[in-house]
């Protein structure tokens, strides 16, 4: 049996059917930013493995920093045990983010889980009972149930979950635009708060760029607004960098865009550089103090695998890479191009809207029928790309060259031009 019929009989993939109801492409290695499939052809890639890949595959820095870690220690349980690699990682983050208390975990998702249960500790810790959160329409914050509690309830079906699922208070995302007014939504943001604040113990959200809920750039005055009402009212701000984090709109932490600073910050996918399952809940030290100076005197979580010492390792050489090139200029180049070649999408008919930041390029159609069409025609001429619904983007490593981005855009434009009604 060849292993991709093997795949088709038993292996679930991401909001999939089994047996699979889409053409799966069998790839076999990935080098720089190409993926080689099971025939040798190659395809450029526009989707750095959902924002993770931020240098590239298999760059020698990365593979010889795992590599030497896998000889010196693969894993070791955290509980009653420290390691350098975690520290050092650690002190990147702090560094970076000018917050000051660490939590490694396993994935994004579980990032988003312990930073809902350190505000709710934090809110307890001060005597209070506030258990719910403020999150935005259109918000993806991951897949487990408490993440998932806080996404946008319609694109993430909270109906099929019934009663499971916490119901916690949706406010109005800002409209999409870096530039655009954003007033309504504000307007809304401080009804909702005046209404809720004695019950809610966070407001999450996704800084300047909503990802997987709509691909949504806006403006980051919303943010500023946002961070008035949550010392006011006492609401731990929840920033999820899990997808803009580590440079993807621009600046290290999209926050920055706001000149904000969040309690809580969550970072997953380029922390690793997209080689290991790793992310952090971050929080400045009033909330590390003020629950670890409770009764309890304890965070509540601990996974198996937390700091495993490979992610690790490997996320601390993926920041210093960073770090050390130049990683503004690049994204900045990135933008421009985006910005120049999605232009000629913008009158198509079937096009609804474009827009771009950073390393993140949209095409938004209005019509969602055509992703599987978009998706052939893109693998037929090359490039791995993956639409969903209306929404044809990418996001691009940093060391992209410029004309393989180039090329990437113009496929993504060519096939949507080829759209017959
Ligand atoms: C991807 C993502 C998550 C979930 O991360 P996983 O590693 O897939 O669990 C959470 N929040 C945001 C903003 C994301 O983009």
């Amino acid at each position: 049996m060849h292993w991709l019929d093997i795949d088709k009989e038993h292996v679930w993939h991401p909001y999939n059917s089994l047996p699979s109801s889409t053409k799966l492409l069998g790839v076999k290695r990935t080098n720089k930013t190409s993926i080689f499939l099971e025939d040798d052809k190659e395809l450029l890639d526009a989707m750095s493995s959902w924002w993770s890949a931020i240098h590239g595959y298999n760059n020698p820095r990365l593979n010889d920093a795992l590599k030497k870690q896998v000889d010196i220690m693969p894993h070791i349980m955290f509980g009653g045990i420290a390691h350098e690699k975690a520290s050092i990682l650690s002190k990147l983050l702090v560094d970076l983010t000018g917050l000051n208390s660490v939590f490694l975990c396993d994935s994004g998702s579980v990032s988003v889980e312990v930073a809902l249960k350190t505000a709710i500790q934090y809110q307890e810790a001060k005597g209070l009972k506030k258990y719910k959160f403020i999150a935005c329409e259109h918000s993806y914050h991951g897949d487990t149930l408490a993440a998932m509690s806080v996404c946008d309830p319609q694109n993430s079906m909270h109906s099929i979950y019934g009663t499971y699922l916490p119901k916690h208070i949706f406010t109005k995302a800002p409209q999409i635009g870096f530039n655009k007014d954003c007033s309504e939504a504000i307007t809304a943001l401080e009804q909702t708060f005046k209404n809720h604040h004695e019950e809610v113990a966070g407001f999450i959200i996704e800084p300047v760029v909503q990802g997987a809920g709509g691909m949504r750039v806006y403006n980051p005055e919303f943010l500023v607004k946002a961070r008035e009402l949550c010392d006011k009212y006492d609401v731990l701000f929840i920033a999820d960098e899990i997808a803009t984090g580590f440079g993807h709109t621009g600046k290290m932490f999209a926050v920055e865009h706001a000149n904000i600073k969040p309690d809580i910050m969550t970072v997953g996918k380029g922390l690793t550089g997209g080689y290991m399952t790793m992310a952090a809940m971050i929080t400045s030290k009033k909330v590390s103090d003020t629950i670890s100076n409770s009764e309890l005197g304890i965070l509540m979580h601990g996974p198996t695998f937390m700091g495993n010492p490979l992610a690790c390792s490997v996320a601390i050489e993926s920041i210093n890479l960073l770090l050390e090139t130049p990683w503004e200029e690049r994204v900045l180049n990135i933008e421009k191009i985006f910005s120049e070649e999605l232009e000629k999408a913008k009158d198509l008919e079937i096009v609804a809207s474009i827009r771009n930041i950073g390393a993140i390029g949209v095409i938004e159609l209005n019509d969602g029928s055509y992703a599987q069409y978009i998706q052939d025609y893109c693998v037929e001429h090359g490039v791995w790309v993956r639409p969903f619904g209306k929404l044809i983007y990418s996001i691009v490593s940093y060391t992209i060259d410029h004309n393989d981005l180039r090329k990437i855009i113009n496929t993504m434009i060519d096939a949507i031009k080829t759209i017959k009604k």
